[in-house]
């Protein structure tokens, strides 16, 4: 019998070896990027996606650990002899546009689960990689953030709250309709572009929630978020109030309302338009 994986040792281990592998794609940024295709999410790979993408995979082989990866940037991947006991939903660099902007704000996200199914993600892990600062979850014990236990926010009032709002190559003629009634009864509105670290800013009570109707962010981005703000006493449903049920995959994607706390929570709802 195989002794339990260690996720806390080896996600600490997968973040220190992201932190060495992309050292070297960091200092020639400013550089042209080379065009490396496209990844299985759909987006443009840099050599810093592919960087962080390989840290991760050599230190779970380094760890003997079976897993099949599911990644915004190489699609599905299988390693190991029994590949199907664990699944891990990875984007490697959430934010590489502000990354290669300079702009200090992108994270790794890593998710585990027994599964390829968003509901049965048991572990995950958020880096914020330029504050060297992590955020991780294992489902019924709490959030954490560098160890030390977070909570959502309660406040439940949009005219005090600080929200995050994707609206990146939103297609605004069509829909900007169902979140005019969130920016008019907003406090303030914010986009950082990392859903990932986003997700664990309304975990860490430093936002009040955080929004993407556009129907175009993908698993990888939110799978250990999700597990994270829910972890600590937040609340993630899709725009209709539905629990986000989906499949684990590299094309899929969902649109979905994260906030920290169900009074606020509520309130964005019936503000959506459908
Ligand atoms: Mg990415």
């Amino acid at each position: 019998m195989k002794n339990p994986i260690d996720w806390q040792k080896i996600l600490l281990e997968c973040k220190n070896n992201i932190k060495t592998n992309i050292q070297p794609c960091l200092k020639t940024l400013k550089q042209p990027q080379p065009n490396l295709g496209m990844g299985a999410g759909g987006d443009a790979m840099k050599p810093v996606d592919l960087a962080a993408e390989k840290a991760i995979i050599d230190t779970l082989q380094h760890h003997d650990v079976s897993f099949t990866l599911i990644s915004e940037e190489s699609g599905i991947k299988k390693s190991g002899s029994t590949p199907e006991e664990c699944y891990l939903t990875v984007d490697p660099i959430d934010g590489t546009t502000n990354l290669i902007h300079g702009l200090p704000f992108y994270a790794s996200s890593i998710a585990v689960s027994r599964k390829p199914e968003l509901s049965d993600v048991y572990v995950g892990m958020v880096v914020d990689l330029f504050h060297d600062v992590i955020y991780t979850a294992f489902r019924g014990e709490g959030a954490y953030r560098d160890g030390v236990k977070i909570e959502s926010s309660k406040n439940a009032f949009l005219d005090d709250a600080v929200v995050g709002l994707d609206l990146n190559t939103f297609k605004y003629k069509d829909s900007i309709s169902k979140v005019t009634a969130i920016i008019e009864n907003t406090k303030h509105i914010r986009h950082f572009g990392a859903n990932a670290l986003e997700i664990c800013y309304v975990a860490n009570g430093l936002t009040e929630a955080f929004i993407d109707l556009r129907g175009k962010i993908r698993t990888t981005d939110v799978a250990a978020g999700f597990l994270i703000v829910k972890e600590a006493g937040g609340i993630v449903t899709t725009p209709d109030n539905q629990p986000v049920n989906v499949k684990l995959d590299p094309m899929q994607k969902l649109s979905f309302i994260a906030s920290g706390n169900m009074q606020i929570h509520q309130k964005i709802v019936s503000l959506v338009k459908p």
